[in-house]
């Protein structure tokens, strides 16, 4: 198979990977709303944003209440409709595997030796250090009785006059952002750990001697911990663990990366093909707006050695004039500082 229809296929499949998670996400916060309606009435009900008696046991009780709701009709059937869901979805990425070795000149001896359970599967898969399951049924609702006691704490300390978080922005947004970003890692994490299964235990040893290479999505939004990694080399035994949530790499076998193959990515003239003969910190030099976005506006230019063009840009070079340039793993080392 030609690398464009080899990729095709594996954009194909990153499409309808991304249609599930987009479904379930929408389920999941539509059945989150009447749990959110509830404790906010619990609140209001309660008086406790006005000064009452026994303000901390209230708020204790509040709180407790709020975390065993969301996990009983949110969290638990939750987990129970996307174990639902993701079975199909398993099966699908073992088949895309299966059809990538083959692709790539392999073979498969050990076919049908994989079978990943749903629920082996989510219980496996691990978001931001926990897995998707206690995702649901633990994290997220024990996040979103914390939030309810920040609003109600919050709004006791707004008597003075300052301005008062609504409980949309202390609660509803921030238990949906996490919501969204849980779900979506996980559904990722569920088919690259099903995906590498079949890598690691069905194609043939030639073919896995080659390994998997960490492969990031190189755009804008790509994070400096992800292109760093981009080129790592791991076993075909290898499961991806993602180092945050929202992550877009993927682990693909060595062969894809031979020199003479390009990839695609969107740069600052928009999106286009790259040999992978150019690692992933010299492409983002290569673009500078697309680094400053990566990387924050100072680093990114320290990176590439230039000031934007705009009126920051223009206002840096005059006061100090160029960059002080650094390196790229310096780059990324001073990243999470910036
Ligand atoms: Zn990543």
């Amino acid at each position: 198979m030609a690398f464009t229809d080899q990729f095709e296929a594996f954009l194909r499949n990153a499409l309808k990977q991304k249609q599930l998670e987009n479904r379930l996400i929408k389920e999941a916060l539509k059945s989150l709303r009447p749990v959110l309606i509830a404790s906010e009435r619990l609140v209001s009900d309660s008086n406790v944003l006005s000064a009452v008696v026994d303000r901390e046991m209230m708020i204790r009780a509040i709180t407790a209440s709020v975390a065993r709701s969301a996990q009983a009709s949110w969290g638990q059937p939750m987990l129970e409709a996307l174990q639902q869901e993701l079975d199909p979805f398993i099966s699908s990425q073992m088949a895309f595997a299966r059809q990538m070795v083959e692709a790539t000149g392999g073979s498969l001896p050990g076919q049908g030796l994989v079978s990943v359970p749903v629920k082996q599967a989510v219980s496996q898969a691990v978001v931001n250090g926990k897995t998707l399951a206690d995702t649901l049924t633990t994290v997220i609702p024990s996040s979103l009785a914390d939030q309810v006691e920040r609003y109600i704490r919050l709004g006791l300390g707004d008597v003075g006059g300052h301005v008062v978080a609504t409980y949309q922005d202390a609660v509803v947004s921030v238990i949906d952002r996490n919501v969204v970003a849980s779900i979506r890692t996980g559904i990722h994490e569920v088919g690259s750990r099903a995906q590498s299964a079949i890598y690691a235990l069905e194609a043939d040893p030639a073919w896995q001697t080659d390994g998997l290479v960490w492969t990031a999505v190189l755009d804008s939004r790509t994070c400096p911990t992800c292109v760093a990694l981009d080129g790592r080399e791991f076993p075909t035994t290898y499961e991806k663990v993602s180092p945050h949530l929202q992550c877009r790499c993927y682990l693909i076998p060595k062969s894809w990366r031979a020199p003479g193959q390009e990839r695609i990515v969107t740069g600052d003239s928009g999106e286009a093909r790259a040999s992978f003969k150019q690692d992933a910190g010299t492409w983002v030099k290569r673009n500078p707006d697309t680094a400053r976005e990566i990387f924050g506006a100072t680093i990114g230019s320290r990176l590439v050695g230039e000031w934007p063009d705009t009126a920051w840009g223009r206002q840096q070079q005059a006061q100090h004039g160029p960059p002080e340039r650094i390196s790229f793993d310096q780059a990324v080392k001073l990243w999470p500082a910036s």
